[in-house]
């Protein structure tokens, strides 16, 4: 049902609600609520001196506001309840002396003083539900949680809902029907049926993802590539051309390549590994045997500096197989570009390096055999679009520096095959992380300046680009300043956040590069990969505002060449967590620990294309039910009942379609 036609959904709280990508009847009764209050409401005479209580009570008199400060008011008015007369009084509430009508009936929050004749309340509300739990919805864009919970009651009792259950699963566990869990969910009368109602409503969510999962990896597992004729002396040829020694993690990810390549089954293979894990040779090996078996390779990254990176240090390595390296940028002269896309044509460039753009309708391939994207972008299905018109069917490698364990990684990037590196290369010195109070800042500015000292280079990384009023985060502007000043204006300091247009980045980020810009403060937009091997420290400010896992991808920004580097973390808060980063330089270490103790949240950034951003699963907490899910769906596509639900033959047929 349109939302338009739910009672009580104008044109404005339509277009909020848009905005929130709720666009149907059936998207609203998905928005849940994330917690619930739970509303004890006793009579006044049980009230116990100073404690928390949820009275009912009845407005008396209109109220009146007392401006004690800027941002500070206090609303007044007079209640009853049962036959005691009392004064209430609410903090920086001004805003709700419109609806103190005289008559009306409230519940109050707070606590009670009969001696004194008052209630001082901490909230109220002028909806009374018969129910005594309150569902409470994450607020946005002036949408208030009793208009939600309005709205939602409607919608409820108007829209027909679809099971994706399948009835022998239902069985199996004793699921309550889908309505009642929405129900439940919804507007619950006891902590029992909120469970029964999350229980299902999880496992459905992550039923039908893990069926998508498994059914892409089927295909893929079906899916016929090119047979390459190579022999396994290559990788002998290959490491005698290496200035070091492979690790014994990335002699294993080449053998997997190797028998991907050779065997008639399409490549679909993530390669998951530590920053500085040494990811780039293993894909160096696959560019290899595919020139050697005579077809192209596309090397992808998500930006055009990493894209030139990847370039200078690709080209020489590969010259010593005569493969011939070409870059692709957009900001290249159209002369040189066309030059390019002709080589490209004629096959005399075997390996491209570029943006995503390179898969883009104007480059002509002559052979293409492989495709590697690096850093986590997934190889969109625009883009399979995109090649499979042009009657290209490659082979698919992924890099990806985003360490998750192994579980999580078998059942999110279950449709991929995965060769892990978790060993580093030897001789890699460890960074030294400190976690730092702002009291102690000095010590992290004197640290700072020994190192510019020493000619090296500096990162500091802040949450926000400005200060939107908060004296607890520092901005990347605030910072600026701060440095200027300890500094006296004598260091270059470059500034770089998601505002800036893409050419005032790369400048400023070239300018970093050959050293003139000595400190570059930036939001988290340095890139995964990014290398500025002088660069030897790293400040990261409220370094509680991120996750572990990320906090320790920009550390990874330093500690990239022989000079021993350094990470300090300045938060006042959450230290515990922070100092996993001092005790170890382990990535997957790290986010076995964030998981821990933050759940999955940061694992929503892993998948880019959304299809992570569960509406009520959570990976960690809920991974029992993410096992039973995957091991059903898997036995349910498996016995082919499937091709006879609408629902999941639907599915199957969108996925073919884009594959
Ligand atoms: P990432 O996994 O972050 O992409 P890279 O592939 O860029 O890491 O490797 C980081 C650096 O380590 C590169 O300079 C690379 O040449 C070097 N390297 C890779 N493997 C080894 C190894 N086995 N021994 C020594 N150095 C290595
Ligand atoms: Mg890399």
């Amino acid at each position: 049902m349109e939302l338009k036609n739910i009672k009580g959904i104008g044109p404005t709280l339509e277009k909020k609600l848009n905005n929130l990508g709720i666009i149907n009847s059936n998207d609203l009764l998905e928005y849940y609520p994330y917690r619930y209050n739970f509303i004890n409401i006793i009579p006044i005479s049980d009230v116990s001196l100073d404690e928390n209580c949820t009275i009912k009570a009845t407005i008396i008199d209109s109220g009146r506001v007392q401006y004690i400060k800027r941002n500070f008011n206090r609303l007044t008015f007079k209640a009853i309840s049962d036959n005691a007369i009392f004064n209430v009084t609410i903090f920086n509430r001004a805003f709700l002396k419109p609806n103190l009508t005289v008559g009306k009936e409230i519940v109050l929050m707070g606590k009670y003083n009969k001696l004194k004749n008052s209630f001082v309340a901490s909230d109220i509300k002028f909806n009374i539900f018969d129910n005594k739990i309150e569902p409470i919805y994450h607020l946005v864009d002036g949408i208030s949680n009793s208009i939600l919970i309005k709205v939602i009651n409607t919608a409820l009792n108007d829209t027909k809902t679809t099971d994706y259950i399948p009835s022998k699963y239902v069985e199996k566990y004793h699921f309550i029907n889908k309505d009642i869990a929405l129900k439940y969910i919804h507007n619950p009368s006891s902590k029992n049926e909120i469970k029964q109602a999350q229980i299902r409503l999880k496992y459905e969510e992550l039923f039908t993802f893990m069926f998508k999962i498994n059914y892409l990896k089927a295909i893929n597992d079906k899916a016929k590539g090119l047979k390459r004729e190579v022999s396994i002396t290559s990788k002998d040829d290959f490491m005698k051309f290496l200035s070091f020694q492979l690790t014994p993690d990335q002699i294993k990810a080449i053998d997997d390549i190797y028998q991907d390549l050779t065997s008639i089954n399409r490549m679909n293979r993530l390669i998951l590994g530590d920053v500085g894990s040494g990811k780039t040779i293993v894909a160096t090996y696959a560019i290899y045997v595919n020139f050697l078996s005579g077809y192209q390779s596309a090397l992808m990254a998500p930006t055009e500096i990493l894209a030139e990176q990847h370039y200078k240090s690709l080209k020489d390595l590969l010259q010593r197989f005569n493969i011939n390296v070409a870059l692709l940028t957009g900001s290249m002269k159209k002369s040189e570009k066309n030059k390019v896309l002709e080589d490209l044509k004629n096959n005399e460039i075997n390996l491209i390096i570029g943006t995503h753009a390179l898969i883009s309708s104007n480059v002509t391939f002559n052979k293409l055999g492989l495709v590697i994207t690096d850093e986590q972008h997934r190889f969109g299905v625009d883009q399979r679009n995109t090649l499979r018109d042009k009657g290209i069917t490659p082979d698919v490698l992924y890099l990806s520096a985003t360490p998750i364990p192994r579980t999580y990684a078998l059942t999110i990037y279950g449709d991929l095959n995965l060769s892990l590196i978790k060993t580093k290369p030897k001789g890699r010195r460890e960074i030294i992380t400190c976690v730092k109070k702002e009291i102690e800042i000095k010590d992290v500015l004197y640290k700072m300046l020994e190192e510019l000292k020493l000619n090296h280079q500096i990162y500091v990384v802040s949450p926000l680009i400005e200060n939107n009023n908060s004296d607890e985060l520092k901005s990347v502007f605030d910072l600026k300043e701060k440095m200027d000043l300890a500094f006296n204006k004598q260091v270059k300091i470059g500034i770089l956040h998601g505002k800036l247009k893409n050419t005032e980045k790369d400048e400023i980020m070239q300018k970093f590069k050959n050293g003139e810009i000595k400190i570059l403060i930036s939001t988290t937009v340095i890139e995964v990969g990014i290398d500025v091997p002088n660069s030897t420290m790293i400040v990261i400010y409220n370094a509680e505002r991120f996750g572990l896992a990320t906090l320790h991808q920009l550390r990874g920004r330093v500690g990239r060449s022989d000079l021993q580097s350094y990470c300090y973390l300045v938060s006042n808060k959450d230290i515990e967590r922070l100092k996993v980063l001092e005790e170890s330089n382990d990535g997957f270490y790290i986010s076995e620990k964030d998981f821990q103790m933050r759940g999955s949240g940061d694992l929503f950034g892993v998948r880019q294309s959304g299809d992570m951003a569960f509406k009520i699963a959570n990976l960690k907490n809920d991974y029992q039910i993410l096992l039973k899910a995957q091991e059903d769906s898997q036995e349910y596509l498996k016995t082919n009942a499937y091709k006879d639900n609408e629902y999941y033959k639907n599915i199957v047929e969108t996925i073919n379609f884009i594959n």
